[in-house]
């Protein structure tokens, strides 16, 4: 499967979808966030990591650019690129620590990374609908594909 659309008509729904998708990405995974702001990209990210038995606060990276969770077996890096100037910048951050084979990066506002990120298994498009939000899925690897259908 390829694509999946969801409606999510609250904030639980979101924190539920991260809550599932943890639960399917026992393999390391790269999902790329999209939405524009308060679409609930760090909403989904709290789930996530709620989800893999995190139980502390999950803090927006908006502006430390990364927040780790050393998590086992996989580490989480969670990015939101929003204030990032210039993609080159990612190489001082250690961009290349981060999306290594046993990590997991949730990252927010990808497109601001262009060029220095590997490619994504999945992206998470979040739309405004009505009062809650349309979640598009979009496997883009065969690991990707087979979370996909376990989700749907
Ligand atoms: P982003 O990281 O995309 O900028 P946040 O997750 O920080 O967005 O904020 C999203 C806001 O929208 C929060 O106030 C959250 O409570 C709310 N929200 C999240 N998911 C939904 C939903 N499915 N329906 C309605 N409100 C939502
Ligand atoms: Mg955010």
């Amino acid at each position: 499967m390829k694509e999946l659309i969801l409606l999510l008509a609250n904030e639980k729904a979101t924190i539920a979808l991260g809550h599932r998708l943890a639960y399917l990405c026992k393999q390391c995974v790269i999902l790329y966030l999209y939405g524009d702001l308060g679409a609930g990209k760090t909403t989904f990210c709290r789930g996530f990591l709620q989800g893999l038995g995190y139980q502390g606060h999950v803090k927006s990276p908006t502006y430390t650019l990364v927040e780790p969770y050393l998590l086992t077996p996989h580490p989480v890096y969670h990015l939101d690129l929003y204030r990032l100037t210039d993609p080159e910048e990612l190489e001082f951050m250690g961009i290349r620590d981060y999306f290594n084979w046993q990590a997991i990066c949730l990252v927010e506002w990808p497109n601001k990374g262009e060029g220095m990120l590997t490619y994504a298994d999945l992206e998470l498009y979040l739309l405004y609908d009505n009062n809650g939000r349309q979640a598009r899925l979009v496997a883009l690897s065969t690991y990707g594909e087979m979370v996909l259908e376990q989700l749907s």
